[in-house]
């Protein structure tokens, strides 16, 4: 794919009208909806499909993969809650995408992503528009321990169930966001670690992700 990194006026005013779109569907925290309004989602796409880029729709990004519907991301950034300085690990790097919105909320990003080909081009990509997470490659189904423990932990792929290693790694008051399901749905959960061995667990809603292939997941 060959990448162009202009941000006309054409491509701010579609990120606007999506930022309201996404005020309309319920997003309601203001430093998501600027952070969405920042990162310019064109900038993952072929100039070929620029038209599609601030539709509010996952869209292929090879290897089989996507980058996630900016609702989605919209929906799993605010859940998290971040706050400046926040050690936040993400699996599933995918397009880089929700790793920018990450580090726009002030987050210190640590993301992992298992398909080598799309983390060589997130580790060209990213550092070219100015975010700088810390990149690994690798299954990220076993958390990344090595760097634990996590303010927040975000999965961007649909997992069979919760990896027990990934609550291991958040820190006490720490949150783990991630999708749980079978193959053609999942619903968001989110789990807040209260203690050593004690977790509070919402269910929310339900959407359909990629799944998380891996030691601790399909
Ligand atoms: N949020 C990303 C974006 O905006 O582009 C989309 C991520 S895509 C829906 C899910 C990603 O998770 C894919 O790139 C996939 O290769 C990756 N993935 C799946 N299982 C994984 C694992 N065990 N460890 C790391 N990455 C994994």
């Amino acid at each position: 794919m060959a990448y162009k990194f202009v941000d006309n006026y054409r491509e701010k005013g579609a990120r606007k009208q999506l930022v309201n779109n996404l005020e309309k569907r319920g997003i309601e925290d203001k430093r998501v909806l600027q952070a969405i309004g920042k990162v310019p989602r064109h900038f993952f796409f072929d100039e070929t499909f620029w038209n599609q880029a601030y539709r509010d729709i996952a869209f292929p990004i090879g290897d089989g993969q996507t980058i996630s519907q900016p609702y989605t991301v919209a929906y799993q950034s605010e859940l998290l809650h971040v706050k400046k300085g926040d050690k936040v690990l993400e699996i599933g790097t995918g397009s880089g995408y929700q790793t920018c919105i990450l580090l726009e909320l002030g987050a210190e990003v640590f993301t992992i992503e298992r398909q080598e080909s799309l983390y060589h081009r997130t580790i060209q990509v990213l550092p070219y528009m100015g975010y700088k997470p810390h990149f690994f490659l690798g299954d990220g189904s076993r958390g990344i321990p090595d760097h634990a423990p996590y303010d927040k932990i975000i999965v961007t792929a649909g997992a069979p169930f919760v990896p027990e290693l990934m609550l291991k790694q958040l820190k006490y008051g720490g949150l783990l966001v991630i999708p749980v399901g079978d193959e053609k749905s999942q619903k968001m959960v989110t789990i807040l670690r209260v203690g050593e061995n004690d977790f509070e667990r919402i269910e929310l809603d339900t959407f359909r992700f990629v799944p998380l292939v891996g030691d601790q997941a399909w």
